[in-house]
This record gives C-alpha cells, structure tokens and sequence, in this order.
C-alpha cells in the first residue's frame, strides 16, 4: 500500500510502514510512506500535526537487522514520553523472542500520539496513543505492551471473522500478562490475571455479536490461554504460540485453526475445553464442603464439588488442591474435574488445618465453602 499526505509544510504526516519521501510544493508538504507487507483495512492511519520526532532502536534476533522504533508527540509531551515509552525495546525482544521475530522488522514499529482520549490502537507498524496515557509515570505500561503485541495477534494473523476477535483481544491482553511475568515474576503473573476475572462475562467468547470489544473478548480471552497453559504446561503452550504465529502470519486464522494448532502440537483432543470456553457463559462456580477424619494412622479428607454456574452444564478441567499443615508444610494433590458433582478423597499424614483451591490461580472459578453444622 502507498499512501501519500499532502498538507500545509509545517506539519509532520506519519502513516504505516517506510517513509519513502518527502517533496515541497510551494506551501504544501507531501509525505510518502508504503509498506509492503499486507495490511487490513482497518490498521491503515494516517497523523498529521506539529509533530516531534524521537526515535530507538531494535535489533533483530538473529543480529542482522537494526530497525527504527519511531515516536511521534506533540512537544509538550516530550519529556514524559521518553520516560513512558522507554520499554519498547525491552517489550519487542521478548515478544519476538517467546512468539517468533517481530513481523515488521522490514519496516519499522512506531507510536504516534493523537488526541482521542480512550486508549490507544494498533494500527500497523504506527500505534496511535492518547495524550491522556502520556504522563512520564509509565502508569500505562499495560497498554504500551497490549498495542505491541497486537503486531503479532491482529496485525500479522488477522481474525477470519469478528467471531474470532478473541484471537486479536485476547492473545494481546494475555501478552502484558506475559510481558509482566517475564519482568518480575509469577507473582506478577498471578496478579495481573486476577485483576482480569472480573465481572461476570455474560456474553459467550466465541460468539461476542455486538459485544465485540467487551470484558469478556479481552479478559476472558486472556484467561481462556492462561487456561490452556495450565491444562498442556508450559513447553507446550509456548510451542503452540510459536507455531500457531509462524503458520498464519501474514494471513488470516480462526477459533478453528487455533484448535487446530493446538491439538497438533499437544496430542489433546480439545473439543470439550474450546466448546466450553468458547460456547459457554460466565465462569465455573464452585460449592464444597470439606471433611477429615482419621483411619488407623493417616487422615481421610472428603471434599465434596458441586458446579453451581447457569452459564454451562458442566466443565471440565484439572484442579490443583493444596492441604496446609500446623506446622506451615503444603502438600499439593491434582485432580481431573469431569462432571458436575464430584466427591475426592484425599489420604494424607496429618490433618489440613486449611484446604486452598486453585492455590495459583490457574482457573477462571470462584469457590465457596459451605460449612455444615
Ligand atoms: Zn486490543
């Protein structure tokens, strides 16, 4: 795609891809910038204002190639954006090193400041940002990576259909996730997570119809992959990533294909947790009850599951239980949770003083104990 801007000289126009040229003509000014790698519709922009220009630098995985990361801001922002946009680097090299080199590298990856004030967007290789989200404090790091890691999920592996949104919305949201635990750890992990199950996601994830860009497309989205992780581990979840990218980039994938793709590369037949996931409602909704009593020398616990949600019959997964001693030693049981009403029971030396579910948050639940008189 070429796209050329012509306006009054004073301004600087900033679009996607390389800027092949700029030519005068008498007072007007015409920017000329293409790329050539294919592109939707709907991430092609174009930015025009008094623009400062400041600029980084990327070097590719294999040391080759050292690309531009442009910025453009309006002046009064420039000190705060260099603080704020400081990790971009840092944010491309671990994508392209847990997902597969950054799709663009040809070109460039750039963000340009504009004044709508709800957030930012991805458009290809030149991320538009609000002014409001400039504030020197690197408080909206979370967007800065989501954006970037649409360049991977949206931009080079575009949705077949808006049914397949969550590819875009949740993989990115997934991808901060990502980003903050390779910076500072599970625990980052855990909480960036928790902080993304709320609400009740009363609209089903592969079929979001009007709600295209709601909670349940970005938040759920995201947690349908830290799910996924948990169910096939770690080796393999970030295969399927890397495979998933390297087949479709630079085209078009739906749910299917990602399926597809997964089951591949796991051996799993994952019907039932994309149906799930996918078809159904809202969250899995734990009742129990807990029980221990003593048999000769160990303790017999009884926990007795029921699945209490409106939004699907029945789901199915594996959950990690953790027993906590009086002396403060954990010990950790794992179980395959396959039907609606489940009882276990668990052998173990001493008695639990404290029974956690999902003690890493590994799950889209909510758990309630029920204590019987
Ligand atoms: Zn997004």
């Amino acid at each position: 795609m070429d796209i050329r801007i012509k306006n009054d000289s004073s301004q600087v126009s900033v679009s996607n891809g390389i800027l092949l040229g700029i030519e005068d003509e008498g007072e007007r000014r015409t920017y000329h910038w293409k790329t050539n790698y294919p592109i939707s519709t709907y991430l092609i922009a174009i930015y025009s204002s008094s623009y400062h220009h400041f600029s980084d630098e990327y070097i590719s995985l294999d040391k080759q190639d050292t690309m531009a990361i442009d910025y453009y801001v309006l002046e009064n922002d420039v000190e705060d954006a260099k603080i704020d946009f400081a990790e971009h680097p840092d944010i491309l090299r671990f994508f392209a090193e847990t997902f597969g080199e950054y799709p663009f590298i040809e070109e460039k990856y750039g963000v340009a400041e504009f004044l709508w004030q709800l957030g930012a967007m991805e458009h290809q290789t030149i991320t538009g940002v609000a002014s409001n989200i400039i504030g020197g404090k690197n408080f909206f790091l979370d967007i800065y990576i989501h954006e970037l890691a649409h360049h991977w999920w949206g931009n080079a592996i575009g949705p077949k259909s808006w049914n397949d949104i969550w590819l875009n919305e949740g993989f990115s949201t997934y991808s901060e996730a990502l980003y903050f635990e390779f910076r500072s750890g599970k625990s980052a992990l855990r909480s960036t997570m928790l902080d993304k199950n709320q609400g009740r996601f009363s609209v089903a994830l592969g079929k979001p119809g009007s709600f295209l860009f709601s909670g349940t497309v970005y938040n759920k989205g995201a947690w349908v992959l830290h799910m996924l992780r948990w169910e096939l581990g770690d080796s393999t979840f970030f295969n399927i990533l890397r495979e998933y990218y390297e087949k479709f980039k630079y085209s078009n994938a739906s749910t299917e294909d990602f399926k597809n793709v997964c089951e591949s590369i796991s051996g799993v037949n994952l019907t039932r947790f994309f149906d799930q996931w996918l078809n159904g409602t809202g969250k899995i909704e734990l009742e129990y009850t807990s029980n221990s009593k003593r048999i000769e020398n160990e303790f017999e616990t009884i926990i007795s599951l029921e699945q209490k949600q409106n939004g699907y019959e029945e789901y199915f997964f594996h959950l990690e239980i953790t027993f906590k001693y009086d002396n403060g030693e954990l010990e950790k049981f794992r179980f395959n949770i396959d039907s609606k009403n489940v009882e276990l029971s668990i052998r173990s030396n001493k008695k639990p003083v404290k029974i956690i579910l999902d003690p890493n948050d590994w799950l889209l639940m909510t758990s309630n104990e029920l204590i019987e008189n």
